[in-house]
């Protein structure tokens, strides 16, 4: 069935006024576990063994092997119990601290500041590029001073940051490079993938990310002994010995249940990622036609598409709570992006109590993009038919919007 199709068939009227939605109900959103995953949980418990060990049981010793396998053969992964543990562990392990200051992309999670501003640095806000909306390169080599330490690039959405000049910038400047992949897992970056520039990549697998298992998380590092200092970090800073304690460290360990279903997840990675390729690819055939237009992935790679996100034209951004509220009625995910981090209140109070607060008039091209902007479901584990609804619920929202006065 292909979407020119479905629209035909359809019924006009939109669902928030009364009309048949495109999708009788919302599609679930709950974890798909097979049966050999299964199998070994109750295994786990039926053995009594271990629920969660020091340094990582053996199901997360297993996890981290394959994830950090599936980065390349000389790639380090610890698992841990949120994305943003491993955020906030990664620039423990760098040695940022009080003071320092860390550039940041304005389109981000406020989990990105809120690592940074754990270790009483200073998160410093970084403008979009005007194509993709990843962090802009040039904007963020202005910002750099003697005071930064790291460069923690945000790949939202699933779209990776231009990774090869942030890391020749890293490298020039000499900071360290963190990558926020949360999003997007395994997305290509030239012959690579996300995860393997930075000094250190997070994960998370919290719900409705690619790889999804409750809550948890995972560092990937560049040496093993980062990756050493990262796994004591994440078990309160202790050395081989009991009673260790050789630095400040927390308690981010990663549980063996979790791992189990994190290691079913990543085995179906690949397939998880063509399917939300698919997906996106939809939306642009079937978007087209309308003024409604798709944040392109970047010329330097391709986007995971943890959601993809949608720019409204001008004449109809007043309406964009309207359009959100249409799409959902039609039993189809859809929100506004998560606020750019100028203006996430706690946070922009922090900077301003730091005279290093940057606002919109520093971010144009987010602060305009976001205004723009709504993001339509991609996943998880939504079939190829059931992403064709979700196009064609946005078709149809599209219509009835532009066939109105502006
Ligand atoms: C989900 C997410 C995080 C935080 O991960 P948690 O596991 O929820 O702590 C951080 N950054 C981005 C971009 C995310 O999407």
């Amino acid at each position: 069935m292909t979407i020119s199709q479905t629209s035909t068939t359809s019924s006009s009227a939109l669902a928030i006024h009364g009309g048949v939605p495109v999708r009788p109900r919302p599609v679930s959103m709950t974890t798909h576990l097979g049966p050999a995953a299964r199998l070994r949980i109750a295994g786990v418990l039926e053995r009594h063994e271990p629920l969660s060990e020091y340094y990582g049981g053996p199901w997360a010793r297993r996890f981290e092997d394959e994830f950090a396998r599936y980065h390349g053969a000389d790639r380090h992964a610890v698992a841990v119990n949120s994305g943003t543990s491993a955020l906030h562990v990664s620039l423990a392990a760098a040695g940022i601290g009080p003071g320092d200051e860390v550039i940041v992309p304005a389109l981000a999670f406020v989990a990105a500041a809120t690592a940074v501003v754990q270790l009483g640095a200073v998160p410093v806000i970084c403008d979009a590029e005007p194509h993709s909306l990843t962090m802009d390169v040039r904007a963020a080599e202005a910002l750099v001073t003697d005071r930064t330490r790291a460069i923690l690039p945000v790949h939202l959405w699933g779209h990776p940051a231009d990774l090869a000049s942030l890391r020749a910038l890293c490298d020039a400047r000499g900071l360290v490079l963190v990558e926020d992949a949360c999003q997007a897992p395994g997305a290509p970056v030239g012959a690579a993938r996300t995860g393997t520039f930075g000094d250190f990549a997070a994960y998370s697998f919290a719900n409705r990310k690619h790889i999804h298992c409750g809550d948890g998380g995972m560092v990937l590092c560049r040496t093993a002994e980062a990756a050493r200092t990262v796994r004591s970090m994440a078990n309160f800073g202790k050395g081989p010995g009991w009673d260790d304690y050789h630095t400040l460290g927390y308690n981010y360990r990663m549980v063996e249940v979790s791992a189990l279903i994190g290691l079913e997840g990543l085995a179906d990675l690949d397939d998880e990622i063509a399917r939300r390729q698919h997906a996106a690819s939809l939306y642009r055939q079937g978007l087209r036609d309308t003024d409604l237009a798709p944040v392109p992935a970047p010329a330097w790679g391709d986007s995971v598409y943890f959601k993809m996100p949608v720019l409204l034209p001008e004449r109809h951004v007043a309406r964009r709570q309207f359009v959100i509220d249409a799409i959902h009625a039609e039993n189809v995910s859809s929100r506004i992006p998560h606020r750019p981090l100028f203006a996430v209140p706690w946070l922009a109070e922090y900077l301003r109590a730091r005279g290093r607060y940057r606002g919109p008039e520093d971010c144009r091209v987010a602060a305009s993009a976001h205004a723009r902007l709504f993001e339509v479901e991609t996943g998880p584990h939504l079939p190829a038919e059931e992403a064709a609804r979700s196009v064609e619920a946005v078709r149809k929202v599209w219509r009835q919007l532009d066939g109105q006065a502006p």
